[in-house]
């Protein structure tokens, strides 16, 4: 049925103002009330239309349950609250972490299921759900290949991307430009090709449920304020995490209250809540992907290629401050937490080379956003600290890369990585990228409650359930984002349908 004649229908429902409470205390009156504004009981034959599955954000998470929703059979509509579906997707660099792929396999890189689990549990410090981790580890690679293979999504493997940040092997796979504006293109036209109805300009409101705590269907509220009922068999929650939404950050994640967030604005926590509201339990709600390499006046971040040929960062008092390739996410407070907020990535011409290879790189340089320094004076004069505490942080870098060495951080350097002038240097700040707790989901991305039983039809993906990171920032491994995002999507697609399909079927025996 076309979609424009189910917004025609005349079923309004007026929907409270959930978006302004959302962040509360969680055991404050007010919280529990506006959580329990987010669903209502409603019986599912009392539904003018149904579809059988029903997923909410289309973002890579949403764009691929609908796909493998679509891949089992069932009828989807994809709602998106924006009027194009960007998502943190479209601002990402597009890389997904995967093992034993096709294209891994193909590159000569030995990996396995099991390898990339223990480098998981390894980076949460044994923090993470084993068992969740494993089936992450397991369904990445296959994620990557039915992507490609079925549904023609031009991914590659990075033979760029080295094997660090807790990655003990190369990993990454990507669209050929690198940006997650041709992710979330080719993701979107894939699931047009395979049928999935995507509603734009209609955001989830609400959700109706029935008295088992089944969802029976949904409230979608449009631009105009006029709201509509949808009934569904199975309801996908994939609306990313909470890093646009500051009370949830002061309450979960408070050191990063005022940190910069560099993400898409619809990150508002809303599908958490929702699956709250429905009686679905959270975990790691701390954790987060903190980054410190935001080159935050262009707009872009500076590509960690740099820092992986050698790069270093030096704060306003002439210093290094960290092992600058062992955490990741856990930069950005690192550097939050230096004179000024900021620190200046600084690195040699190979570096930069290196980095120019990479779209933001090219980006920020054409910007002038990237200085040469031919002296230590000139690039003491750049980053605005003293020359002698300069001289002899680059003295220690260069003796540390001559001796093939680890320094005082244990960080090793080789010969190639000496900050031999000239030197290049860009301005780097930390930011809140995306938020990496969220709904307890099974193996199948189904949400559960506390006492750990599924909620009848009701998935999360991406940023809106738990990732595979821990608590805090420094269990995100590079790329995990997108990798739960897809490969949590597809698990919670196809078992959605497989729901659904049997709802649909025990209806029809009723009858
Ligand atoms: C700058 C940046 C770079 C990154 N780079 C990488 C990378 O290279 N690799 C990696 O793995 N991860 C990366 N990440 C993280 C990655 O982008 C996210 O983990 C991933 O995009 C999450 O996908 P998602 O589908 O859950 O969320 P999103 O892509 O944010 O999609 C959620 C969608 O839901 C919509 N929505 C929200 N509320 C509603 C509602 N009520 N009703 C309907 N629709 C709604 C939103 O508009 C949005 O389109 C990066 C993040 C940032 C910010």
């Amino acid at each position: 049925m076309c979609p424009d004649f189910v917004f025609a229908l005349s079923i309004v429902v007026i929907c409270p103002d959930n978006y302004t409470c959302i962040g509360m205390n969680k055991h404050s009156d007010d919280f529990q009330a506006a959580l329990s504004s987010l669903s209502e009981v409603r019986r599912a034959d009392s539904f003018e239309f149904s579809v059988p599955v029903i997923v909410a954000g289309a973002g890579a998470a949403g764009q691929c349950a609908a796909l493998a929703a679509a891949d089992g059979g069932a009828e989807v509509w994809l709602l998106e609250r924006d009027a194009t579906p960007k998502g943190s997707t479209a601002m990402s660099e597009g890389a997904i972490c995967a093992a034993a792929s096709k294209s891994q396999i193909e590159a000569g890189i030995t990996d396995s299921p099991a390898l990339f689990a223990k480098d998981i549990i390894e980076k949460t410090g044994g923090k993470v759900d084993p068992d969740f981790a494993q089936v992450i580890a397991t369904e990445a690679g296959p994620t990557v290949d039915w992507l490609i293979d079925t549904h023609g999504l031009p991914l590659v493997f990075d033979h760029d991307w080295e094997a660090c940040y807790g990655h003990s092997v190369q990993r990454l796979h990507k669209p050929p430009s690198g940006t997650g504006e041709e992710l979330i293109s080719a993701l979107a036209n894939a699931a047009e090709t395979a049928g999935v109805q995507l509603i734009t300009s209609a955001k989830l409101s609400k959700v109706y449920r029935d008295d088992t705590g089944a969802v029976t269907g949904v409230c979608v509220e449009r631009p105009t304020g006029e709201s509509e009922d949808i009934g569904c068999g199975a309801l996908i929650l994939a609306t990313c995490g909470f890093g646009a939404n500051p009370n949830m950050i002061a309450e979960n994640i408070p050191s990063m209250k005022d940190a910069f967030y560099w993400g898409h604005e619809g990150n508002d926590g809303f599908g958490i809540r929702v699956g709250q509201a429905l009686g679905g339990a959270t975990q790691h709600m701390d954790a987060y992907q903190g980054l410190g390499l935001l080159a935050k006046a262009y707009g872009e971040i500076v590509h960690p290629a740099v820092i992986f040929h050698g790069g270093v960062l030096i704060n306003t008092d002439g210093e290094r401050f960290e092992h600058e390739v062992v955490d990741v996410s856990g930069q950005g407070a690192r550097i939050m937490a230096q004179p000024d907020q900021s620190a200046w990535a600084v690195f040699n011409t190979g570096a930069h080379e290196a980095g120019l290879k990479t779209a933001p790189m090219q980006k920020i340089d054409a910007l002038g956003g990237i200085k040469r320094a031919d002296t230590v004076e000139d690039l003491a004069g750049i980053i605005g600290c003293p020359v002698d505490a300069l001289t002899d942080t680059l003295a220690h870098v260069s003796e540390t890369a001559k001796a093939n060495t680890e320094d005082r951080f244990g960080r090793p350097f080789e010969p190639s990585d000496a900050p031999d002038f000239p030197l290049y240097t860009a301005k780097v700040t930390g930011a809140l990228f995306h938020t990496q707790g969220g709904l307890i989901v099974d193996g199948h991305g189904q949400v559960l409650r506390e006492d750990g039983a599924a909620l009848p039809n009701l998935f999360a993906a991406g940023g809106t359930a738990r990732s595979i990171s821990g608590p805090g920032p420094s269990g995100y491994l590079p790329a995990a984002g997108l990798c739960m995002a897809v490969t949590l999507g597809r698990l919670a697609g196809e078992q959605a349908a497989k729901v659904a399909g049997a709802q649909l079927l025990e209806d029809a025996a009723a009858e």
